[in-house]
Order: structure tokens, then sequence, then C-alpha cells
């Protein structure tokens, strides 16, 4: 297996997927554990672990088809809105380290809990202050 990495078996049709959309640079196909129906993942055909290590042309390729699916998937399927999640690191629960977005389709109000807490401002504009980009 190409890289070792069962998603560019996936890009060469070595391991089979349920596709959405392919081209020459990108393949969305239907994550085997959904969060909710239509659950897709994005990936690019060239393998690279994570943002930070993806090329910006490849990167652009692969938000223009993000763009894409959604779309289409919001007009296929009787969702009232979506998700884009990326994760990188398994700290982040990143499970795959092939780069990929996933587009979840959510409908209604079906719940899927991101944890937040009210941001304490002296802390926020302290923590803004440190990591500023120049
Ligand atoms: P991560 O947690 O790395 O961001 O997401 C990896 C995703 O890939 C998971 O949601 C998981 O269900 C999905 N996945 C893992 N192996 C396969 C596979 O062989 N086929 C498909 N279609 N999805 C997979
Ligand atoms: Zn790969």
């Amino acid at each position: 297996m190409k890289n070792n990495c069962i998603f560019c078996a996936i890009a060469e049709g070595e391991i089979p997927s349920f596709k959405v959309y392919e081209d020459e640079k990108v393949v969305a196909y239907l994550d085997i554990n959904p969060f909710t129906e239509g659950h897709t993942l994005v990936i690019p055909k060239t393998h690279s672990e994570g943002l930070l290590d993806t090329e910006e042309e490849t990167l652009a390729a692969i938000i223009t088809r993000v763009k894409k699916v959604a779309a289409h998937l919001k007009s296929a399927l009787p969702c009232d809105g979506f998700n884009i999640l990326q994760n990188n690191g398994e700290a982040a629960g990143q499970t795959v380290k092939h780069v990929h977005f996933h587009i979840v389709p959510r409908y209604g109000n079906s719940p899927i809990v991101f944890e937040s807490h009210a941001g304490d401002m002296g802390q926020l504009k302290a923590l803004a202050d440190r990591i500023r980009m120049a």
C-alpha cells in the first residue's frame, strides 16, 4: 500500500469506498463511521499528513472542492446546514494521517457537542498579545 496509507489506497481505488466526487486532484467519499447521514471526507490524491505539511496549491484545490461537494450535499440531502472539520494530530482526534476535510451535514437540532466556556476577557487579551502574528 502506497505510503502505508489507507486514504492513498482509497484514492488509488485499491480499497473500495463510496465515492461522491472525484477529479484530477481530489476524491470525496462517505465516511465509514458517519456522524450524520452524508458525512463525507474530501482528500487530496497526493499524500501529506496534515494541514501544515500540505502545499498551498493543494490546500486551495481541496477547499474549492469542499465548497463544491458541500453545496451538492446541501441540495441532495434534506440537511439544514453543515460543519467542516479538519483534525491535525492525535490530540485533535486525527486517526488517519492523510490530510482530510470532513463535511458533516446537520439536520434540525440534532446535537454534536463541542463544549465551550465563557472566556475571561483579561485572559483572552493577554493571550492575543502573546501570540499575535507580526
Ligand atoms: P480523523 O479522526 O482522522 O479526522 O477522521 C478519520 C475518518 O476516517 C474517521 O471519521 C473514520 O470513520 C474514517 N475512516 C477511517 N477508515 C476509513 C475507511 O477505510 N473508509 C472510509 N470511508 N472512512 C474511513
Ligand atoms: Zn496517504
